[in-house]
């Protein structure tokens, strides 16, 4: 019955989206005829629809098994908000008064019920096994299957006796899903699920919409961040330290500069650790200053940025964490301040460490460094990093790709450093492999009488900065592997070989040194996206946050910010239309969408905004398009100056067309500008002569101000006086 199904219309009608991502529909086809499937993919890539959109499509229940039960209570609001049905999605833990199971298992034996979300200790209690004997049973879903293995990072032993469960419960497909795809902990699952004939689908780890960054940590890293915060107000954001007293000291450094924040850590009581969390997730706050406790599994799609106070210990966890950011596939800016101090700081930490352990870390950490201080594009480098080879040549979003190093023939060094390694015969580390470059007669070289190699010093012209690149470049091109299992020996690939035999051209970039860089100003970058209209942006956005307090449900809950920005944009005034909007379905359009409605029609009269007859596009009434991008830099408090540059238009054109908005009537607010480049009393002076006089006319102005003050500071003081006056 559902082998033809047109899914596309189904995910449209219950879920509201045009398309699926990925791989969702080849997997959701395999798990609707029947078979086992087994899916990697990354975090924020679109899991839970696997079994969300099936469930509903099959006869019967779905069982999802889940590993944290804080969290099932969202999922279930979530899943009710698709359909009409409260009964549609239960679930069953710990935390579930007599009475309240009893209610979910009368919706089950009705019928009602397509979803069940159980923790894996309420699933092994005899009694609920006992009742679900008797259900029809449509599939069961292994979410965040990699707590099966001790070799993953969260291993659950309770989750090892889901496969003894599902025997005594009833055979049907399994579907496991999980975000970590290294090679052991995909075998333990499939093993201890007994799913060792799985179709599996794997995704790239790839996430093209979240910006990454490394900027040096200086002294005024705690500015550096307060700045960039407020240059992202009213976002969500992420900040991993990795001590509790740090997490402690900056949350309070962040609230005394009026930033919304608070601290998370595994120290703190549980009772403030959650309303933290929670605050968050409601965003009552915009920012939580955490240790890497936080997080997993944490569901907000829309964290806008996640900042690394300190340098990651692993690049796994770097992976991870930055993957919290932006998985709703809107904006994710992924900021990690380093610095080699820190580096040094971290490897002593392990000392006190089993000499095996203390090996792997500062393999790891390593390769953070290398990560770091690398010029070379960042997505290149963690996916290479996972096993995955990608071949852009620019991704246009990382530090590295926007602002490229000028590229330097290494032909003759790869050749020099392929020659080094294979003197002394593949069974050295990059770091020995530099000592006998460098020439360096270090007690280990002298013991296996090194230094009496022909290459010996051979590379003694240039700093171990640029070997250091030769080197990792090497390794992203194939020319080296690191052998990982023996502590990274570095071997020459049989590419490697080819290449010494017929050396070609091989372009480097030179590694950063962050000893010596000072933190730059952030590049502008693109890729944020934004709705048109961003005063009914931000309306729209409050209207959400009223109703989540009134039901009790976080925002994204009610609609996602990519909704809310398309509403903004194509300005839908019934329910019928606002089922156009990428995100909104039936259900939710009838659950939530009237209050949404009329507050854009209200919007639509009050400013006689020219709706579009189809409502596809949006004419911009009255406003070019450069306005229109104008008033959204400032809106994100771009500085002025830039906005120019970015615009490729003069500063005073700049300046007219300001003028030009705010005199029409738009409000725009530019003291974050004015508060930067002029001082407190000036500026005070130029607004106190525009209020006590008769005309705004600017050579008035100037012959009345005097010599004292710029033409520029006067029309920027008159922009603020228009727009806060007359408006
Ligand atoms: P994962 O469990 O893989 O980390 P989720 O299932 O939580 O990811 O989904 C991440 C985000 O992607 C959610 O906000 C979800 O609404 C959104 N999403 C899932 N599928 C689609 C789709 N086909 N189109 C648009 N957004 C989607
Ligand atoms: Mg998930
Ligand atoms: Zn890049």
């Amino acid at each position: 019955m559902t082998e033809n199904i047109n899914l596309t219309e189904q995910l449209k009608k219950y879920f509201g989206f045009d398309t699926f991502k990925g791989n969702q529909e080849a997997i959701i086809r395999n798990l609707l005829s029947g078979k086992d499937t087994f899916v990697l993919m990354p975090t924020g890539g679109g899991k839970s629809l696997c079994y969300q959109l099936p469930s509903l499509l099959m006869e019967g229940t779905a069982i999802v098994i889940s590993p944290l039960i804080a969290l099932m209570k969202n999922q279930v609001d979530a899943m009710r908000n698709f359909s009409e049905e409260d009964g549609v999605a239960h679930f069953i833990n710990s935390s579930l008064t007599k009475s309240a199971i009893e209610q979910v298992k009368s919706d089950i034996l009705a019928g009602k019920t397509k979803l069940l979300y159980v923790a894996p200790e309420s699933l092994t209690k005899e009694d609920n096994v006992e009742f679900l004997r008797q259900v029809k049973i449509s599939f069961y879903a292994v979410d965040e299957a990699h707590c099966i293995s001790e070799w993953g990072h969260d291993f659950r032993p309770e989750y090892r006796r889901i496969r003894p469960i599902i025997d005594e419960i009833g055979k049907a497909p399994i579907i496991a899903l999980t975000a970590t795809a290294t090679p052991k902990v995909k075998m333990d699952i499939q093993k201890n699920l007994g799913m060792m004939e799985a179709a599996e689908f794997k995704s790239s780890f790839n996430r093209p919409n979240l910006y990454y960054e490394v900027r040096a940590k200086t002294n005024n890293v705690d500015a550096d961040i307060v700045k960039f915060i407020k240059h992202n107000e009213g976002k969500s954001g992420i900040i991993y330290c990795l001590s509790r007293k740090k997490v402690e000291e900056l949350a309070e450094i962040l609230q005394a500069n009026g930033i919304k924040a608070r601290p998370y850590h595994a120290g703190m009581d549980s009772a403030t650790r959650n309303a933290n969390q929670d605050a968050f997730l409601k965003e009552d706050i915009d920012v939580i200053v955490a240790t890497i406790a936080f997080g997993m599994g944490i569901d907000k799609p829309d964290v806008r940025f996640v900042i690394h106070y300190d340098v990651p210990k692993s690049l796994e966890g770097y992976y991870q964490e930055t993957g919290r950011a932006g998985r709703d596939g809107g904006e994710g800016q992924c900021i990690t301040f380093y610095s080699n101090k820190d580096l040094q700081k971290l490897e002593k930490f392990m000392q006190g460490k089993p000499v095996s352990e203390q090996e792997i870390g500062r393999q790891l950490l390593q390769e953070t460094a290398a990560y770091a201080e690398s010029s070379v594009c960042r997505r290149k480098i963690l996916l290479h990093y996972f096993g995955e080879e990608y071949t852009e040549d620019n991704c246009g979003n990382c530090d590295n790709c926007l602002n490229p190093k000028k590229q330097v023939e290494a032909q003759d060094a790869l050749c020099t450093v392929i020659e080094t390694i294979i003197a002394v015969k593949e069974n050295f580390k990059q770091e020995y492999i530099l000592d006998i470059l460098l020439g360096k007669e270090t007690s280990e070289v002298l013991a296996h009488k090194h230094e009496d190699l022909e290459i010996f010093g051979a590379g003694m012209g240039e700093e171990d900065r640029l070997w250091n690149a030769v080197i990792r470049q090497a390794l992203i091109a194939g020319y080296l592997k690191k052998d990982v299992e023996n502590y990274g020996l570095l071997k020459v690939t049989s590419e490697g070989h080819k290449f010494l035999k017929k050396p070609k051209s091989f372009k480097i970039v030179e590694d950063t040194d962050f000893d010596e860089e000072e933190a730059e100003e952030t590049p502008m970058r693109s890729g944020a996206s934004c709705a048109v209209d961003p005063v009914l942006y931000a309306m729209l956005k409050d209207l959400r946050k009223k109703m989540s307090k009134k039901l009790d449900v976080p925002p994204y809950v009610i609609f996602q910010d990519p909704s809310l920005e398309a509403m903004a944009t194509i300005y839908p005034v019934t329910l019928e239309e606002l089922q156009n909007i990428p995100g909104v379905g039936a259900g939710k359009a009838k659950r939530y969408g009237q209050e949404f409605c009329d507050l854009i029609k209200k919007h639509c009269e009050e400013n006689e905004i020219d709706r579009p007859e189809d409502l596809r596009v949006r004419t911009v009434a009255n406003k070019s398009k450069l306005k229109v991008s104008i008033i959204q830099s400032i809106d994100r408090k771009v500085a002025l100056d830039d906005i120019a540059v970015a615009k490729g238009i003069e500063f005073s054109e700049l300046l007219d067309e300001i003028e030009a908005i705010v005199y029409s009537g738009t409000k725009l607010n530019i003291d974050y500008f004015l508060n930067e480049i002029m001082d407190e009393d000036h500026m005070q002076d130029i607004y106190d002569y525009f209020k006590e006089s008769t005309t705004d006319n600017i050579d008035d102005a100037m012959e009345e101000l005097g010599d004292d003050y710029t033409e520029d500071e006067i029309r920027l003081v008159r922009i603020k006086f228009i727009s806060e006056m007359a408006n």
